[in-house]
């Protein structure tokens, strides 16, 4: 009985906290300058990949960059506007977009 209320009380009280971290960090947790860079030089290769140095990387990274992306399911990055091919891929891809992003391999024209 009274392990079931603290179970109970722990869990009102990691709601509660939980509540309050999130509310504090909408945005997912910044990334350290090193990584910030990696990203930014790794954006700026897979810009040029698709002939046109806009900020619109037009290929979806998702897909490392094989595909074509769609303009209905963009995503910002960095200053960059991602185009990726489609709705589950854009899932997925904003789940891990920094590591999915660094493993993509650029292979200069
Ligand atoms: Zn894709």
């Amino acid at each position: 009985m009274s392990s079931l209320e603290s179970k109970k009380l722990m869990g009102l009280l990691l709601t509660l906290s939980l509540s309050i971290v999130s509310a504090c960090k909408p945005s997912p947790p910044p990334m350290d300058a090193e990584t910030t860079a990696k990203v930014q030089a790794k954006l700026a290769k897979a810009d040029a990949v698709d002939g046109q140095v806009d900020k619109v990387i037009a290929k979806c990274a998702g897909c490392s960059l094989a595909m074509d992306g769609s303009p209905e399911h963009t995503m910002k990055l960095s200053g960059f506007t991602l185009h990726l091919c489609s709705a589950s891929c854009k899932t997925s891809f904003g789940k891990d977009t920094v590591k999915i992003l660094l493993a993509i391999e650029i292979t200069e024209p």
